[in-house]
């Protein structure tokens, strides 16, 4: 098992130091950060975790693959599908084919759970189309967005846009399909930067106001939605410029020689225990390891009540 330190064993090349000419010149304008949901989720996690992720090259280890994950894959790609159907064929019968043509196998502790899981997962999808007006079609499904700031240049992967009438016109909706054990609320929607950023990118693609974001929670057939205002919006973007800049700030620092241990701290926590890098990391080998497939059998029993504080596994 390798893990990095500033002393002793040999700390992996990072990518910000084997490219210093993304630092820019002077007088010269600096580039953009490129980021996704992801990245910069990754970030406010844990500063470290974004390092074994998008800095350490070559990358540490990941732990073994999620059945919580594997769940969440084959839900989105089978919804993906639903849309990718003929209107007049978005009917339940097709939804087991849909379903097992795009299962992701990994991470199940055994046949029987990942049977459970399936069906489980039939019987949200059921649940789910059945709200569905088959003919509705969406402005995109799994659908690319990007924009830019002076800071950032923002790309990323939304489940689905709606377009739905509003009191000015037409107007889109920024929908993203939950599958963790936990409900979720409108807290939750208005706090979720990957769906602000969504919006803002899908309203300068289309052209189109975009201010209402929804997580639709499968397993207990839930809406959490939130409108934004566009300074709700706007705060939520300065908020990813902040994160951007120090990042950008980190990895000039490791470049110029700092310590990379110090310039992206461990955040321990309860997301330890959940972290692919859990193995390769100074703070993570002092949490235990959760079992691959400890999420997923959670997710199996009854459903807790909305304002369960449990981990959310959601993809
Ligand atoms: S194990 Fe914990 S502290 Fe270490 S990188 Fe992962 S989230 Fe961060």
């Amino acid at each position: 098992m390798r893990r990095p330190t500033s002393s002793g064993n040999r700390t992996p090349r990072s990518r910000a130091a084997s490219q210093p000419e993304q630092l820019g010149f002077e007088g010269m304008p600096e580039r953009l950060f490129v980021c996704t949901p992801s990245k910069l989720g990754a970030y406010a996690d844990c500063p470290r975790r974004y390092r074994y992720t998008y800095v350490d090259r070559p990358t540490p280890p990941r732990g073994p693959a999620w059945a919580h994950n594997s769940l969440g894959a084959s839900v989105h790609t089978a919804l993906r599908n639903w849309y990718g159907l003929a209107a007049d064929r978005r009917r339940p019968e097709a939804l087991p084919m849909l379903l097992k043509g795009t299962w992701v196998r990994d991470g199940y502790r055994d046949d029987e759970q990942e049977r459970a899981a399936y069906r489980r997962a039939l019987d949200w999808l059921e649940a789910y189309v059945d709200s569905l007006d088959p003919a509705d079609e969406p402005v995109g499904v799994e659908r690319v967005v990007a924009a830019k700031t002076s800071v950032l240049a923002f790309n990323g992967r939304a489940d689905r846009i709606d377009s739905r009438p509003g009191p000015d016109g037409p107007q889109l909706v920024i929908v993203d399909y939950k599958t963790g054990r936990t409900g979720l609320d409108a807290d939750d929607a208005r706090g979720s930067q990957a769906l602000a950023l969504y919006a803002y990118a899908a309203e300068r693609v289309f052209r189109r106001p975009c201010r209402r974001v929804e997580l639709h929670h499968l397993p207990t057939a839930t809406v959490a939605a939130y409108d934004h205002t566009p300074e709700s919006i706007n705060r939520q973007v300065g908020r990813a410029e902040d994160a951007a800049r120090d990042i950008v700030a980190a990895e000039k620092a490791v470049a110029a020689g700092s310590d990379p241990d110090e310039a992206f701290p461990t955040t321990p926590g309860t997301l330890c225990g959940w972290c692919d890098f859990r193995a390769s990391c100074p703070a993570g080998v002092q949490t235990p390891a959760k079992e691959p497939w400890a999420a997923v059998e959670r997710t199996l029993l009854p459903p807790p009540p909305l304002d369960g504080q449990e981990q959310r596994e959601d993809r």
